[in-house]
């Protein structure tokens, strides 16, 4: 069984959640940016292969969506957390 710490509810079994995709910050300056950087945005995905940020959303528990860190090639979480707008770059 695998278990993913939930920032607010604490270690609980993978199946209460679900998988929301890599983490791809908005552009900074939304008015601002093109349509090479909306595209980007929206479209394009790394598929990195090693530690990656990602989205998770525990829609079997509090229904937060958070960030986690986790390995793709082990598949290791190292971390959970929540997510801040200070992430924004
Ligand atoms: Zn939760």
């Amino acid at each position: 069984m695998l278990i993913l710490d939930c920032p607010n509810c604490g270690a609980r079994n993978t199946q209460e959640f679900r998988y929301g995709g890599e983490y791809n910050p908005r552009p900074a300056e939304p008015d601002a940016a093109d349509d090479a950087a909306w595209s980007s945005y929206l479209y394009m995905r790394h598929n990195r292969l090693g530690l990656q940020k990602e989205w998770w959303y525990h829609r079997a528990g509090c229904g937060l969506w958070f960030l986690a860190e986790r390995d793709t090639g082990s598949d290791k979480v190292s971390r959970t957390y929540f997510w801040s707008r200070e992430q924004i770059p």
